[in-house]
């Protein structure tokens, strides 16, 4: 064997099996980093922007290649039979799955009717397709794992690589929430740092438990409030420490990332669920090299998009079967007839 057939010899299974960072990986460099911030209404992230209160989230839309809409809405199309509530549970389900309530069949925060099996997180379906794909998910909002993720796991079959809960004191009315989206942040910058994740979720939930007045009983859904904006703008630094943390990664001139950051619904006084444009007008940052500006930007965007979007950049082509047409509802009873 020559120097240069043995070396070849021995280069070669390390190749093969390469997962490296680069353009090595699953997809050949392109990667996805999804952050999701709860319950941060629209109009409070534009005025935390336009006060230098959202550096990062500034930053980040105002680049070439990024993106602020307001085109985007949740809680599914008034009248239809994807009309849902803007809450979390179905927003989050929505948002994870590419599908609305009237599939994915999720109506509030308990879940009972989910029908994550069939219509699954798309974790799920890219490990589906490419079983070697690193995808990893953090969250303060447990739900997120225990209903959306572990309720699309196939015979109890695990699909992240990296599931990383932590749960609020409910008892203390969520007031640790802030330090609880600091783990949030530090386990997924551990992820950015020494692993190559394919598809990162990272959820943020202070906003939202300041929106409702939980943390601080002064504070409401509004941009007229200084705590709420305050909140957006600790999660706006946590948002520009895990894109420094992308950015800084070995062979990052390599990858291609497609960045979304987005919300599940607005809110009014220290509440949401309802139909008002404050709680369904929400907002979507976007970063990457081949977005669909004028689509993102002119014209609505459900949040059902946003799954599409990551299997486009991946280079999946979603199957018929991930979302078959909904169950149809019971038939309505016969009216009685008149004796
Ligand atoms: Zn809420």
């Amino acid at each position: 064997m020559t120097i240069s057939r043995l070396l070849l010899w021995l280069v070669l299974p390390v190749a093969a099996f390469a997962h490296g960072p680069g353009n090595a990986g699953t997809f050949s460099g392109k990667r996805v980093l999804f952050i999701g911030i709860d319950g941060c209404r629209a109009d409070a992230v534009t005025t935390a922007i336009e006060r230098g209160m959202a550096p990062q989230l500034k930053a980040i839309s105002q680049d070439k290649n990024g993106l602020l809409t307001l085109k985007c809405y949740a809680g599914g199309d008034l009248g239809k039979p994807t009309h849902q509530p803007t809450v979390s549970g179905p927003g989050w389900t929505s948002l994870l799955t590419g599908v609305w309530m009237n599939q994915h069949g999720v109506k509030d925060n308990r879940f009972i009717g989910g029908r994550m099996r069939t219509y699954c997180h798309f974790m799920r379906r890219i490990k589906e397709v490419r079983p070697k794909a690193f995808c990893a998910s953090f969250t303060d909002w447990p739900p997120i794992h225990d209903f959306i993720a572990d309720g699309s796991r196939d015979n109890g079959k695990e699909f992240l690589d990296v599931k990383f809960t932590c749960v609020p004191d409910s008892k203390r009315h969520f007031i640790d929430n802030p330090e609880k989206d600091i783990e949030v942040r530090d386990e997924a910058l551990k992820t950015l740092r020494n692993h190559n994740p394919d598809a990162m979720f990272v959820y943020f939930g202070q906003v939202d438990e300041f929106g409702h007045g939980a943390v601080d009983s002064r504070a409401n859904f509004s941009p007229d409030s200084t705590l709420y904006l305050n909140a957006i703008s600790h999660v706006d630094s946590h948002v520009g420490e895990l894109i420094r943390a992308m950015r800084s990664r070995p062979k990052f001139a390599e990858e291609d990332w497609l960045v979304l950051i987005t919300t599940d619904h607005g809110g009014r006084g220290n509440s949401h669920g309802g139909d008002s444009d404050v709680e369904r007008n929400i907002w979507l940052v976007a970063h990457g090299v081949n977005l669909s500006r004028d689509r993102l930007l002119h014209h609505p965007v459900p949040q059902t998009a946003l799954v599409p979007m990551i299997y486009a950049h991946l280079g999946i082509t979603p199957k018929p079967e991930w979302t078959p047409e909904p169950p149809k509802p019971p038939p309505s009873p016969e009216p009685a007839k008149k004796p």
